[in-house]
């Protein structure tokens, strides 16, 4: 979940990091509001879950509530990446001496969290990580022995500061790998640190937390079922609120599967075999009849699914269980779309007896039942 750089801009406070001062606006009036509020020049900057926004033109500067009305109006409603601005931030203005680059995020082949920080942050440091690595500093942080403050020191020097600066910059890093910690992002980026006069602060704020550790934050999971922009779609998260694993993608063919590696088997298969798929459900360990029948009429709810393919290893979950939930959530739709089922293991010859008297089509392997779902789609 990417949360909007105000939004970010909360936690980080609560985290220790010295943000500038803003405030919300989702009107030129409320812009305007917001300078006299704050009195002195700010930047107004729109939200929107994507990066790159300065250099899109949605980052604007103002000295006075007039020149905030105007800047505002002309900011709403603009569109960035294919999303409509709808809120803007108004903050402080702050004079930047130079622009640093800080991030924490998941280093995924060394299985821990890497810190990378840069002098030449700013709104090229794409360019600079790929042109020039070596002006990137790296350090992977042990999951077992954590981030210590020599840690942070020793980042803070290979930079190339030194005494308070080095002292400063080292707190900025040790906060936000704290952060990233606490809120189980999966990544949190400062571009750019503010250098200032007497320290750093964070003019931006990026945050992305792992949807799989949304429980572990209630406010945030309500957030993401209260429609995120950009985030999820209308029926991601309906399915979402149905306790349904479910991701839509541009094909007609939908899938269901039992288990993440099974279910992206099962896409590769539809894939080769010169299908699309609409959409994937994982239906998880150990699916009851209920959940399963709540699956199938979910995944056939779309209208983009001309047929759907189901493919389950019967483990935990039983394949008489699987069929008697696709049945009754076909006797229930009274739908004609087609159901083509591939099931083995636990209860394998009473789920296919049930399925076959209900005139669902079986086949013994992955390959030739997504074959025969690509054509009952209707072809690629
Ligand atoms: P992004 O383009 O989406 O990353 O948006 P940022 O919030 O990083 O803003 C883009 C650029 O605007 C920054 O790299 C800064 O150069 C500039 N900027 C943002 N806030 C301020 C500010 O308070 N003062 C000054 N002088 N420049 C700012
Ligand atoms: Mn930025």
């Amino acid at each position: 979940m990417k949360l909007l750089e105000y939004e970010a801009k909360e936690y980080f406070k609560k985290y220790g990091i010295p943000t500038p001062e803003g405030r919300l606006a989702t009107t030129a009036e409320e812009a305007a509001a917001a300078i006299r509020e704050l009195g002195r020049p700010v930047v107004i900057k729109v939200q929107l879950p994507v990066g790159g926004r300065g250099k899109a033109g949605g980052v604007k500067f103002a000295d006075t509530p007039e020149e905030a009305e105007v800047a505002a109006a002309q900011l709403l409603g603009m569109k960035i990446k294919g999303l409509t601005v709808e809120k803007l931030y108004v903050e402080e203005k702050i004079r930047i001496v130079s622009e640093v680059y800080l991030g924490v995020t998941v280093d995924r082949s060394n299985r821990c969290y890497v810190i990378l920080a840069s002098r030449e942050g700013g709104m090229d440091i794409e360019e600079v990580a790929a042109r020039t690595p070596e002006r990137i500093v790296r350090h992977r942080v042990d999951p077992v022995m954590g981030l210590r403050s020599y840690h942070c020191n020793l980042i803070a020097k290979r930079l190339g500061y030194s005494n308070k600066k080095m002292r400063q910059f080292a707190s900025f890093v040790s906060r936000l790998y704290e952060l990233a910690v606490g809120m189980d992002a999966e990544l949190t980026e400062i571009n750019p640190i503010a250098e200032i006069e007497d320290g750093f602060m964070a003019a931006d704020a990026r945050l992305n937390v792992d949807n799989n550790a949304l429980y572990r934050h209630g406010e945030l999971e309500e957030k993401l079922l209260h429609s995120y922009q950009g985030e999820l779609t209308e029926r991601e998260m309906e399915a979402r609120a149905m306790d349904l694993s479910y991701v839509e993608l541009d094909g007609n063919i939908g899938v269901i599967g039992n288990g993440a590696g099974l279910t992206m088997a099962t896409l590769d298969t539809v894939m080769l075999h010169g299908g699309k798929a609409a959409n994937f459900l994982d239906l998880g360990g150990g699916a009851t009849p209920e959940r399963i029948g709540r699956a199938v009429k979910f995944v056939l709810g779309d209208p983009r699914t001309k047929a759907l393919f189901v493919n389950v290893l019967g483990g935990i979950t039983r394949c008489d269980d699987t069929a008697e939930g696709i049945v009754a959530a076909k006797r229930e739709l009274g739908v004609s779309k087609p159901i083509v089922v591939r099931m083995m293991g636990t209860n394998e010859a009473e789920g296919k007896a049930i399925l076959k008297e209900a005139g669902i089509e079986t086949l013994d392997t992955m390959e030739e039942a997504a074959d025969m779902t690509v054509r009952l789609a209707g072809g690629n």
